[in-house]
């Protein structure tokens, strides 16, 4: 075994992906953050259907192959009706933490047509940072449009796809 192999400290990469349809009548939260929407349409789902937090959830999930959120709060179960994503998202770094190891970086992408979710980003990252217990820099938060390509540019759904890095203590 290299010295490399003894200092380098150990890796794990992880990804997340989530989706969830624009429907007349719900809030709609991004990163804990309740942005308005311009024709009052909101993410339907079980729970709050934060699909930044849930892209992240499945990332740190991912990274140990721990598997999906769906297996640590299924939506069949009542506890998670409209329950606040940062708090399942908090649940999952609990069980991250206990195994040893610490969140790096995360870098995650928000897809939607509409509304403008510049102005929101910052405080997403803020709410992010605050579950996570790291320090904002650590936390991208990006958005962007599809074109008017796809689901997303249809504004049928928003989507997102987040990465992170783990390191172990
Ligand atoms: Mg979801």
């Amino acid at each position: 075994m290299s010295a490399m192999t003894d200092t380098f400290p150990q890796l794990r990469i992880g990804n997340g992906y989530d989706i969830h349809r624009l429907v007349p009548g719900r809030a709609l939260i991004l990163g804990g953050v309740n942005v308005l929407h311009p024709d009052g349409l909101g993410l339907d789902g079980h729970s709050d259907a934060d699909v930044l937090c849930h892209a992240i959830t499945d990332a740190l999930l991912g990274a140990l192959s721990l598997g999906d959120i769906g297996k640590y709060f299924p939506p069949e179960d009542p506890r998670w009706k409209d329950a606040n994503s940062l708090l399942l998202l908090e649940k999952v770094l609990e069980l991250v933490l206990g195994l040893g190891w610490k969140i790096v970086n995360i870098d995650a992408v928000i897809i939607a047509e509409r509304p403008k979710l510049k102005p929101h980003i910052d405080q997403m990252r803020n709410n992010l940072a605050k579950s996570l217990g790291v320090t904002v820099d650590f936390i991208g938060v990006k958005a962007t449009t599809n074109e008017k390509l796809g689901p997303e540019g249809r504004e049928e759904g928003i989507s997102s796809h987040a990465v992170v890095l783990l390191q172990q203590n």
